[in-house]
């Protein structure tokens, strides 16, 4: 299994999920993050979404299965138990993110017939694929059912932000890329969907990974880095949306 971490430069140029994002998004952008390293203080939101995050990776580490399977708890009172111990909420809509995800947790725990299955497989993981030279970390892998007698599997993401129906073709583009790591290190799972979950909303962005889509993240991948290899850096980006629009120049 290869799970190093390594860091982008013209001479290795190693991408992952948002390296590829940020170039669609703006070349220059690309560039001044990548190669020039500039970066922006972290901001509430992303902070929100940092602390959710752990707190999910290391919930289902924690939490009592066997006590949820017998009955002894439930999810409210367990997922409560495993706050960590000085959360203390930023605003109401923080509050919301937590309390609509444990709903859907009682919804999802409820609707699961073989409780065993409830639990991810694997929570947080960091992938790499040397021959793409592409890596990244999915949060959650899932049994999803059984199809002609055989286990298949469903990757997750979790965004504390809103669902975009604009943004569609770069959810499946990342959900295609942990597919792509998970089946490149892993010979016993069968990945043939993927969701993206937005308690914010209490959605479940849901999809069939088509052939297509798996084929597309590849190209996409490749024709990235062939651009960036090519030093095309230009200004193409939608600077009234650009964060980074401090640093352009
Ligand atoms: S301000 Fe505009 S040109 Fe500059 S990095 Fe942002 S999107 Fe690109």
């Amino acid at each position: 299994m290869s799970s190093n971490y390594n860091k982008f430069s013209l001479q290795t140029p190693w991408l992952s999920k948002s390296g590829v994002l940020t170039y669609d998004f703006c070349p220059r952008k690309f560039y001044l993050k990548k190669i020039e390293d500039y970066d922006l203080p972290e901001s509430d939101a992303l902070q929100k979404g940092i602390k959710f995050h752990n707190w999910i990776d290391e919930l289902f580490d924690n939490i009592d299965k066997s006590a949820l399977i017998n009955g002894e708890t439930t999810i409210r009172e367990e997922y409560k138990r495993h706050f960590p111990d000085d959360f203390e909420a930023i605003d109401k809509q923080e509050v919301d993110l937590y309390t609509n995800f444990i709903e859907m947790e009682e919804e999802r725990w409820e609707e699961t017939e073989n409780k065993e299955d409830f639990f991810p497989i694997k929570t947080e993981e960091f992938l790499s694929d040397e021959d793409l030279m592409f890596h990244g970390a999915y949060d959650r892998l899932d049994k999803y059912g059984e199809e002609d007698g055989e286990d298949v599997h469903i990757v997750y993401d979790y965004k504390t932000g809103s669902y975009k129906n604009y943004r569609e073709s770069n959810y499946r583009f990342q959900l295609c890329g942990y597919r792509h790591l998970i089946h490149k290190n892993y010979d016993k799972y069968n990945v043939k969907y993927g969701g993206i979950i937005f308690p914010k909303e209490k959605r479940i962005w849901t999809e069939e990974l088509k052939t297509r889509s798996i084929n597309a993240f590849e190209d996409r991948v490749k024709r990235t880095r062939d651009s960036i290899l090519d030093r095309d850096f230009s200004k193409t980006g939608y600077c009234k949306y650009c964060d980074f629009d401090i640093y352009c120049r």
